[in-house]
């Protein structure tokens, strides 16, 4: 590991970036990598490259620190012409994250992660999801030849389980409050020197913000209008602004975009405190949204990100369960299935178009942070229109 700091994000305690510690002793918020004022990508052949070779000078690793991962990242921005049509904004790009091993954005904080686990010495690694996240630490713990820990909800459907298990994780379907598992399993990780990597630990973060690079990359460091990102526990989004943050104090970038932090109506702690002018996110004692993989009641990086919107000029809003299915249908309708939850940027940029935020002449980025194949079950409620037909009227039926 490089001479770096984890630096708290409530109080600015500071610890060294050897401590698989997650969380502040102090103040209980999230510990993060120092932000980083000097640094160039690495050129060369894209090809032959990992997210760490080509940002090696933005992330907290030295090169003879085990290598890990199976390349993920280098996501392609995929310009959307013909949604953008349809609103008043100047651009529409989406970035594609269901083009990862697992098909989702998960993969490069997992890596990240598992980096971290392998340089400190840890043998097991774990963590508690029932979903994008479980999946994700089970195939790298597999890749790694790690044990992985995967803890999900007892109520959890086969369905889900079965994408999980085919990875040969150690699978525990556990009974009790999920939010206090966060943490309870954050504390028996550091006991059993197990590496808990839930979703906002320090090197999640440091993994999302090669999104925010990538884009700034893609774009010929020209950074857009507006980034929006689904959010549950926050750690993404803080990603992302990390990373966009890195580049603007290289000088990479000549201004920072404006961050939107999209919630659905049906689990939205951070909107709700964003809105009521609150300075803490508060718990939520139900929730109830398509959108599973965002459906976090009590999201661990919910003060830091109100604090973050807070001082960026950022916005935070929550779009119904209908203007999701709706955007996902449209994305589908060009090209890109993606799941509920990563339909949400688009949900978000039609209510900010119809409210005069986002205007005509602006360049917005969407995160589209999983694919659709990981919850068919909600495609019943798009009520498709598939026609039968006998192979004799086939001509007849297509002829024009
Ligand atoms: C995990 C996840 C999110 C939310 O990310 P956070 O870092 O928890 O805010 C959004 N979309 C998908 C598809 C996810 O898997
Ligand atoms: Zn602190």
């Amino acid at each position: 590991m490089k001479d770096w700091n984890l630096v708290c994000t409530g109080c600015g305690a500071v610890l060294p970036v050897a401590d698989a510690r997650p969380r502040c002793a102090v103040c209980g918020e999230p510990l993060e990598v120092e932000g980083v004022s000097r640094g160039t990508v690495r050129e060369g052949n894209r090809f032959g490259q990992t997210i760490f070779d080509r940002y090696a000078d933005f992330l907290p690793f030295s090169p003879d620190d085990p290598p890990a991962g199976m390349r993920e990242g280098f996501t392609p921005l995929v310009g959307s012409e013909k949604i953008a049509g349809e609103l008043p904004v100047g651009s529409l790009d989406l970035k594609d994250e269901s083009r990862n091993p697992t098909w989702s954005f998960k993969d490069r904080g997992t890596a990240s992660a598992v980096r971290h686990a392998l340089a400190l010495g840890f043998k097991r690694i774990g963590t508690l999801s029932s979903g994008n996240m479980a999946a994700s630490v089970a195939a790298y713990g597999a890749r790694a030849g790690l044990p992985a820990i995967i803890l999900v909800s007892a109520s959890i459907p086969v369905e889900k389980l079965n994408p999980i298990a085919v990875y040969h994780p150690v699978l525990l379907r556990v009974e009790g409050d999920y939010g206090d598992l966060y943490f309870r399993s954050l504390e028996i990780g550091s006991r059993e020197g197990i590496y808990f990597m839930n979703s906002d630990v320090p090197f999640r973060v440091e993994g999302s913000k090669t999104i925010a690079y990538e884009i700034c990359e893609q774009l010929g460091f020209n950074a857009p209008d507006f980034v929006v990102v689904p959010t549950s526990s926050g750690g993404n989004l803080r990603g992302i602004i990390k990373g966009f943050e890195d580049f603007y104090r290289c000088g990479l970038i000549g201004r920072l975009p404006r961050f939107i932090c999209a919630q659905a109506k049906g689990c939205s702690p951070i909107f709700n405190a964003f809105t009521s002018g609150e300075e803490r996110v508060r718990p939520l004692e139900k929730t109830d949204t398509i959108a599973h993989a965002i459906e976090n009641p009590f999201p661990p990086s919910g003060n830091e990100v109100l604090r973050q919107l807070r001082e960026r000029n950022g916005i935070a809003l929550a779009v119904t369960d209908d203007e999701i299915l709706s955007a996902q249908g449209r994305l589908a309708g060009a090209g890109v299935f993606c799941q509920p939850a990563a339909a949400v940027p688009l949900a978000a940029v039609r209510r900010l178009c119809a409210d005069g935020v986002i205007g005509k002449n602006d360049h917005v980025v969407c995160i589209v942070t999983g694919g659709g194949l990981k919850y068919t079950a909600v495609l019943d409620r798009l009520g498709f229109d598939v026609r039968t037909c006998r192979a004799g009227e086939l001509e007849e039926l297509l002829g024009e």
